[in-house]
């Protein structure tokens, strides 16, 4: 009851002003018909832009590559479901920072095109088709507008300079001694010279523009005070000479020799809008938070909810969260519960014995306001306002602790999802029902699922249907490590194989992936989330939980529930199968061509030529109402080689595959 009280007059306004969570942004459900660019299109804008002088000679082959890798991995995340479609004045916004910043020559370019990522680490990517996506994490967390033209400017210096062209250029030609081909450029790394030099590029840039050039300095400020935080996560000793990157150290002391001559930095914090900044940073956060929690970094959706509850305490969302964090957290490793709070699991760095050695930090949180160790920047402290939890007697320690302190404060502010939340971090069955039943009773349960769950029907005897998932086929040609995708299908050999399959498994349901992309990136997203658990927790993972061992996948598995009780099933299988030639390629441009501009019927209907054949397949099945099994997980019938037409030969080879796992 003292907490009631205490809670009252903290947050005396708060109780009027904010009553619902802002669970964020309604995003279009479907993929936009502007990001559904083919890849042929693709490959020809991304080709145009590289200059005559890299398409010379033995770089005639490499760059036209180059643009077909890249335009396949573009169109894929242009069509994830995770680049914002609908937020046109932010893009705007963004896109106006861009202009700014673009130097004078490049302006006529309209190939430079910002994206909003639906992300919430603080960060930014570009890819070399010219798009530099911001994460909506970064808007959330920095707090002028020159820092995002700083890194605007940053990722447009990458882009121009064509570094990652210059990567696969090096990479094709094995000077990294491998042959792994990047195709994903959200966690593409650059050499250190390359960062040094987008620095210094964005340096330039920002100088020219109406931006404050310190703000660059700022921005590395804030990546070296979350590298700190991120060195005092890990028991390793990591020693900053082993790392390939440039670290934010060398990056500022680069930074510190260009301003060393002209020291003038008339700039501004804001030149389009700070008006615009600001409202659209408050609807960043909620929207970092959503992602971050989407996304399963639980621990950054803790921190960065925090941060935020403690700049602005009476806000319900950021209470939401950090409420929510904890949970899936305590849940999913119950030894954290008495641990303390966002200490527990961080290390300091301390000589012993003339060694440095890193051991675990065991103070409370709320001991001191340790900067290095809070989620806030050096320039936040002053604009705390819940500087209450270092003052008077200490509020909480423990996570446990901490999960009864933002209940009784979810509860003073009304937030009745803060009760839901409350009442699944509860060990104790009979009020963890309690706490549900009251929550259900205030609302509609349309999701048969959690009806089931909360009913406690075996689910067993409510869903009965057996489901095959088929993935897009895959076709290429291949030499050694180098491959060439087929990209045309008039033939919609998905439906082909799809067809087939019903007449041989009417008791059976099939659907195609690609047709549950096109309705809803939502479903599809948890469809994929259901069939590649690997992609989230390992494949070593996913094969130890195959084998029975105990993984703890987290709140997934309830996400991933959800799609059994949609489809009324209990049996879940996956299908994807890939064909392939290996082939003499000649290093000829011309051969590589012929080959991605081909169709797949090319490759499946002749005869008399060797094709490989994988298929893969697994099957998900539900057990009862805790568990998903993973029963089967396997690439099948490895390289199946055969002469006659394709169809012929791969439909009955699916077929058996299928049957034999019946
Ligand atoms: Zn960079």
């Amino acid at each position: 009851m003292t907490k009631y009280i205490i809670l009252f007059l903290l947050f005396p306004i708060s109780l009027f002003s904010q009553v619902s969570i802002d669970f964020g942004l309604e995003d279009s459900d479907t993929i936009p018909s502007k990001f559904k660019t083919s890849i042929s299109e693709l490959r020809n804008s991304i080709y145009d832009q590289i200059p005559s002088y890299s398409k010379r000679g033995k770089y005639e082959k490499v760059s036209y590559k180059f643009s077909d890798y890249v335009a396949h991995s573009e169109s894929s995340l242009l069509q994830s479901g995770n680049i914002y479609s609908n937020w046109t004045e932010l893009e705007d916004y963004l896109n106006n920072i861009l202009q700014e910043v673009l130097p004078e020559k490049y302006k006529s370019n309209t190939n430079f095109h910002v994206y909003i990522n639906k992300s919430g680490e603080p960060n930014a990517f570009a890819s070399p088709a010219g798009n530099i996506y911001v994460n909506i994490g970064l808007l959330s967390d920095v707090n002028t507008e020159a820092k995002l033209a700083a890194v605007i400017a940053h990722e447009l210096a990458h882009l121009i300079s064509q570094h990652s062209f210059l990567h696969f250029i090096k990479n094709e030609f094995g000077e990294f001694g491998n042959g792994l081909v990047q195709r994903d450029w959200t966690s593409f790394r650059y050499s250190k010279n390359q960062e040094l030099e987008a620095d210094s590029l964005a340096f330039l840039w920002l100088k020219n523009s109406r931006y404050k050039t310190s703000e660059l300095f700022n921005m590395f400020e804030s990546i070296k005070a979350r590298e700190t935080r991120g060195h005092k996560k890990s028991s390793k000793w990591n020693k900053p000479e082993l790392i390939p990157h440039a670290t934010s150290k060398e990056r500022l002391n680069a930074f510190n020799r260009f301003t060393q001559y002209d020291k003038t930095d008339n700039g501004v914090y804001f030149v389009i809008s700070e008006d615009f900044f600001n409202k659209s940073r408050i609807i960043a956060k909620s929207e970092s938070l959503k992602y971050l929690k989407q996304n399963e970094n639980y621990y950054s959706c803790l921190e960065q909810s925090f941060r935020f509850h403690l700049l602005e305490p009476d806000n319900i969302t950021y209470v939401y969260y950090i409420m929510e964090s904890i949970r899936i957290l305590g849940n999913n490793n119950p030894e954290i519960w008495d641990k303390h709070f966002l200490t527990y699991g961080n290390y300091d760095t301390l000589r012993i014995n003339n060694l440095l050695k890193k051991v675990p930090i065991t103070k409370s949180f709320f001991e001191e306001l340790d900067i290095e160790l809070a989620p806030l920047y050096s320039y936040e402290l002053d604009s705390i306002k819940a500087k209450f939890y270092w003052e008077d007697d200490v509020k909480f320690n423990t996570y446990n602790e901490a999960i009864e302190f933002f209940n009784s404060l979810g509860k003073a502010l009304k937030c009745n999802e803060c009760l839901l939340t409350y009442g699944k971090s509860l060990v104790d069955l009979k009020l963890r029902d309690r706490y549900f039943k009251g929550y259900i009773n205030s609302l509609q349960v349309s999701n048969n699922m959690d009806k089931c769950l909360l009913e406690k029907v075996s689910t067993d005897s409510v869903f009965r249907k057996k489901i095959i998932f088929i993935d897009d086929f895959v076709a290429f040609v291949k030499q050694g490590q180098e491959r060439a995708y087929l990209t045309n299908d008039k033939t919609n050999i998905n439906q082909v194989i799809k067809d087939s399959l019903i007449a041989h498994f009417p008791n059976k349901e099939f659907y195609l992936l690609s047709d549950i992309k096109n309705r809803s990136l939502t479903e599809y997203n948890e469809l994929i989330a259901l069939l590649y658990p690997e992609l989230r927790y390992g494949v070593s993972d996913v094969l130890k939980k195959i084998r029975g061992e105990y993984i703890n996948f987290g709140d997934v598995s309830q996400q991933s529930k959800n799609i059994f009780g949609k489809y009324g099933a209990n049996e879940i299988e996956y299908l994807q199968c890939e064909i392939y030639e290996s082939k003499n390629l000649n290093n000829s441009l011309e051969k590589y061509k012929t080959i991605v501009k081909s169709d797949y019927d090319e490759i499946l209907k002749r005869s008399n030529t060797t094709r490989n054949l994988n298929i893969w397949l697994r099957g998900i099945s539900l057990k009862n109402e805790k568990d998903l099994h993973y029963t089967r997980y396997k690439k099948l019938d490895n390289k199946i080689k055969f002469k006659n037409s394709g169809y012929d030969v791969m439909i009955p080879k699916i077929v058996r595959a299928l049957k034999a796992k019946e």
